[in-house]
């Protein structure tokens, strides 16, 4: 296995912009957990699954499909779904499916697997305490949540999503809630990470100390 840097944190606290940022400066290659997350909730959403449906259902459909990154493009069973996976919909299953042990043993080898190849910065909500409790250099980004939904909102709405800022409060005060109070795997910091509160910093602040911690 290669050096792996594991970056976990609440939605919105700048996450994927500085893990992307901090791979490139590095040479790593880069995963974003959550877009595997989201894959998952995609493929159930088009195929009819429902939160209450139980375990076999939801292993078969898994069992038969396959999500993987190819360079940097997300592909669930090779269908390019990069875009389709950021609409609210998605986000908001995303986290409720997440919950389920069934998604989560599908997807630790994934994770895993795309560690074995190369050095990489990983970042999500258990990426520091369940995937990669080993690696090399662990970090917890956080923020308040009207910063985080701030973020959010700026984001969706580049995307072209029709959402308010309310819609984003709600959103991310919603899955803070189940990343964070679910059985397997909650979202928490781990003893031996780095805490870096993004308030009031810039990018490139943020990203010389990520930076300095791995010099
Ligand atoms: O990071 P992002 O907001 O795209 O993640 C979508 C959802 O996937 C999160 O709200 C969380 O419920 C879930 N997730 C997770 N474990 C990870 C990464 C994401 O449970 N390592």
């Amino acid at each position: 296995m290669g050096r792996v840097i594991a970056i976990d944190g609440p939605s919105g606290a700048g996450k994927s912009t500085l893990a992307k940022m901090l791979a490139d400066r590095l040479g790593f290659s880069y995963l974003d957990t959550g877009a595997l997350y989201r894959a998952v909730a995609l493929l159930f959403l088009s195929k009819g699954v429902r939160p209450e449906d139980d375990d076999e259902g939801l292993e078969e459909i898994l069992r038969r499909s396959e999500v993987r990154m190819d360079n940097g493009r997300l592909m669930l069973n090779n269908k390019d779904v990069s875009t389709d996976i950021r609409t609210p919909e998605v986000g908001h299953y995303s986290s409720v499916f997440s919950a389920r042990k069934v998604v989560r043993d599908f997807l630790l080898d994934v994770q895993r697997q795309t560690a074995s190849v190369s050095d990489i910065v990983v970042e999500g909500r258990d990426t520091t305490t369940v995937i990669f409790p080993d690696a090399w250099k662990k970090f917890y980004m956080d923020a308040p949540v009207s910063g985080r939904a701030r973020r959010r909102y700026l984001q969706l709405r580049q995307m072209g999503m029709d959402v308010t800022e309310e819609d984003a409060e709600k959103d991310v005060i919603e899955r803070d809630n189940r990343d964070s109070k679910r059985d397997i795997a909650p979202l928490m910091k781990a003893g031996d990470a780095v805490i870096i509160d993004t308030t009031d910093k810039s990018i490139d602040e943020v990203l010389n100390c990520l930076l300095g911690a791995c010099r």
